[in-house]
Formats: C-alpha cells, sequence, structure tokens
C-alpha cells in the first residue's frame, strides 16, 4: 500500500480534528482517496509520511513561489528567532516590510498587516464601507475572498467542491448585502449598480481568478469595473491574495495596467508563515484605527519572524531581474507540452494560465467563468490527479484549484512532470 502511514495519520487525526485536517481542501473530499501527510519539502519536492517524495505544485496553495524552505529566508527566520517570537509592540521591520512593498508596487499609498487572507479581505470591505458609508458590496461567483461571512456566497476554492457554495452559519442579514455577479460579465455588474444606485460600498474580485480554476479576466473586464466603480463612487477592491506578487511584483495591478483603490495580499507575502495585508490609497487607510474610526486589530499582526520571512521573500524576488521571467516562461512550457501530449491522446482539455498559475480543465474548449468551470470533466481530472500522485507529481486535489509553479520546478522536474503525463491511461 503507497499511502499506508498517511492512511493511519489521517484516521488518527480524525478522531481529534473535524474531517482530520485544518482546511477542507486538504481532506482529498474532491478528488477521493486518502489525504497524503507531507512531512518535509525542500526546492521543488514534498516528502510524505511514508518517505515518497513528489514534485510539488501547490506549494503551499501560493507561499513558496522560490519553492521550499529557501536557504536565505531559513537563515533569516533562525536569526530572527534568536531575538525572540513575537511583542506585541512596534517593530522596525514592520516599517521596512511596508516601505518596501509600496515602493515597488503601483497604486499604494499605506498598509496594514493581518495573519491571513481571510482576515485582508474581511477588514478591506469593512473599511471600503466605513469610506463609502454604504452597505452593498459585489463579488463574482466562483471567487474565494476567504471564509468570512459576507464572502461565502457562491463561493469558490473548497466550497465549491462542497456541493453548496453558499455555506449553513451565514444569516440572512449579511448575505442581503452580497450581490453576485457572472466573472467576466461587465454588464451585470452594471445593472447591479443600476438596480442598487448609491448602495454599494465596493465591488472585489480576483483580479485572475484561481479559486474556480485559473479563469483569466477577458474584454478588458477589470478596465471595465475600475470604470464603473469610478460612475458610482465605488472602492474597486483587487483581491491579489493569489496573484499579488505572483503576476508580477506588483501583481494584477501592474500585469494588467488597472489602478485598485484597495488591494489585499496574502500567500507569496508571507514567504511560508502566516501573513495576509491590505493597502490601498491614502483618504481610505486613514478610516482606520487609530487614525480613523473603521476598527482593525491583530494580537500577532505584524508578527517579527513571520515579517522576516515576508520580507527575504519579496527581496529575494525583486533583486533577480529574471524571476518572473523565468518561472512564467517554465509554466508556458508546461501549458505547451501538456496541451501536445493531450491532443495526441485525443482528450479534449484548456489550459488556463498567466504567469506561473494554471489549471487544466477536461472536456470543455474554453473556460470564463464558474458554470464553465463546473462544466469541464472533474471526474476525469480526479483520475489524472491520482494516477500522477502514485507518479510522484503532487497537483492541487481538485479541478477547481490553480497549480503554482515555483521557481525551483526546472527542466528536469518539467520533464519527470511531462512522462508521468505521456502514461496517463483515461479509459
Ligand atoms: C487564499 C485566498 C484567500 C484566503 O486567504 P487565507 O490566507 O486562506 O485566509 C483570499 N483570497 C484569495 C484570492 C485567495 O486565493
Amino acid at each position: 500500500m503507497l499511502y499506508q502511514r498517511s492512511s493511519a495519520l489521517f484516521t488518527e487525526a480524525q478522531k481529534y480534528i473535524p474531517g482530520g485536517v485544518n482546511s477542507p481542501v486538504r481532506a482529498f473530499k474532491s478528488v477521493g482517496g486518502v489525504p497524503v501527510f507531507i512531512k518535509s519539502a525542500k526546492g521543488a519536492y514534498l516528502t510524505d509520511a511514508d518517505d515518497r517524495k513528489y514534485i510539488d505544485y501547490i506549494n503551499s496553495w501560493g507561499p513558496a513561489i522560490l519553492g521550499h524552505t529557501h536557504p536565505q529566508v531559513l537563515e533569516d527566520i533562525k536569526m530572527q528567532a534568536e531575538k525572540g517570537f513575537s511583542f506585541g509592540t512596534p517593530t522596525e521591520i514592520e516599517t521596512e516590510i511596508a516601505k518596501f512593498i509600496i515602493e515597488n508596487v503601483p497604486n499604494v499609498d499605506q498598509i496594514r498587516m493581518v495573519s491571513s487572507g481571510t482576515e485582508a479581505c474581511m477588514s478591506a470591505i469593512r473599511v471600503a464601507r466605513g469610506f463609502t458609508g454604504r452597505d452593498k458590496i459585489i463579488k463574482f461567483e466562483g471567487c474565494y475572498h476567504g471564509h468570512s461571512d459576507s464572502f461565502l456566497i457562491k463561493a469558490g476554492s473548497g466550497a465549491a467542491t462542497f456541493g453548496n457554495p453558499n455555506s449553513p452559519g451565514v444569516t440572512a442579514g449579511t448575505a442581503k448585502d452580497t450581490l453576485l455577479a457572472r466573472y467576466n460579465d461587465a454588464d451585470q455588474v452594471a445593472d447591479l449598480f443600476r438596480l442598487n444606485e448609491g448602495e454599494i460600498a465596493a465591488v472585489i474580485v480576483e483580479p485572475v481568478a484561481g479559486n474556480m480554476g485559473c479563469v483569466l479576466p477577458e474584454n478588458d473586464f477589470l478596465q471595465k469595473l475600475r470604470k464603473l466603480c469610478d460612475e458610482n463612487g465605488a472602492v474597486l477592491i483587487f483581491d491579489e491574495v493569489m496573484t499579488g506578487f505572483r503576476l508580477a511584483f506588483g501583481g494584477a495591478q501592474e500585469a494588467y495596467g488597472v489602478k485598485a483603490d484597495l488591494v489585499t495580499y496574502g500567500k507569496v507575502i508571507g514567504g511560508g508563515l502566516p501573513v495576509g495585508a491590505f493597502a490601498g490609497r491614502q483618504e481610505i487607510m486613514d478610516c482606520l484605527a487609530p487614525k480613523g474610526a473603521v476598527y482593525q486589530a491583530g494580537t500577532l499582526s505584524g508578527n517579527p519572524l513571520a515579517m522576516r520571512a515576508g520580507l527575504t521573500t519579496l527581496q529575494l524576488i525583486k533583486n533577480d531581474a529574471s524571476f518572473y521571467e523565468r518561472i512564467n516562461k517554465n509554466t508556458e512550457m508546461l501549458d505547451f507540452e501538456i496541451g501536445k501530449i493531450l491532443n495526441e491522446k485525443g482528450i479534449s482539455h484548456c489550459i488556463n494560465r498567466k504567469g506561473s498559475m494554471m489549471s487544466l480543465f477536461f472536456h470543455i474548449t474554453s473556460v470564463s467563468n464558474f458554470d464553465e468551470a463546473a462544466k469541464a470533466n472533474h471526474s476525469l481530472f480526479n483520475k489524472f490527479f491520482h494516477q500522477l500522485l502514485e507518479s510522484g507529481i503532487y497537483l492541487p486535489p481538485s479541478g477547481y484549484e490553480t497549480w503554482f509553479i515555483s521557481d525551483a520546478i526546472k527542466s528536469e522536474e518539467i520533464d519527470r512532470t511531462l512522462a508521468a503525463i505521456r502514461k496517463f491511461e483515461y479509459s
């Protein structure tokens, strides 16, 4: 049995942890089978509890953009740890990372650190509401902005695979302030603005969606949202928890040349430690306590260990002039070669890719919103997932998730991945 120790660990975990996991997608519910327990990771590789090695295409769902356990990040975390773990006071490194980000990301004047992407998005809509004095927000079907109540309405990611993307426990009162539109459908957003005149505080969007699989903005979708928000006095929030520091250092704002009023970050920004952040224009950020009246706080916000991991990661990326070119090129090669193999096998499919994010949908030729993502053949993806896992290739365990390519994935890993895909038996 390939996953013997993982299997035993999962049985044990289920006794003490709901479903055996601390975040639902890890349970492999979508693809079936026993989740693999990982005990260590280095560079492009994960090692599981049974000592099997995998080429990792999840990379902790994005943070490990340099590959796992980068030696410089490790050294800097150790050095910081010697000085103390957490003080609950201001520290110099918080200003250092804030300055570094603001100087290198377009269109943000101030940034506040939190401990997760969920917290970042939750806080961003609160400040947008405080700033505008309005209650309603618009979000898109299949977009995931963390698990706070306002966003668990047709959410993507793990929520998309649990049959009911609207979670019990979210009150009707909260849900009524979240309006929904189809991704890539700016006309629908215009309609919502018309029907709710003067009531919409913000539009929140994943500028490249990554939580219904990877779905790209089409036909100037982001530019149209910018225009609609301007015309209606609403705040445009780019949820760059996934795309920030990944598509470009300045995220989707830089990659698409569209300015957001507020931007949320997570994943890469913490280099593998728990960090999120939200940032934006001065007049909006001025609304936050202690300067303004919108309350937001966190015991471990700006934690020095987490700031160190994040800052070193961001500096390593920024100081490497060919970083994005390199990971994007490797991802493009993967996309192209996988396409070729699947075509030779006669398997119709669609690969969506932007930068170092990609995903593969079976038996559909284009995917530009959640409904189309749902029409893909997910049971075939599940088969694909398990065959690759057996060959030592770790893909995200759901057809609704994005593959993240790290800088540690080189041509050797790509070749091994392609060899495994050539062996894919689909009937
Ligand atoms: C992962 C993610 C979040 C949530 O971040 P957590 O750190 O898991 O709370 C929010 N938005 C997007 C776009 C994400 O990909």
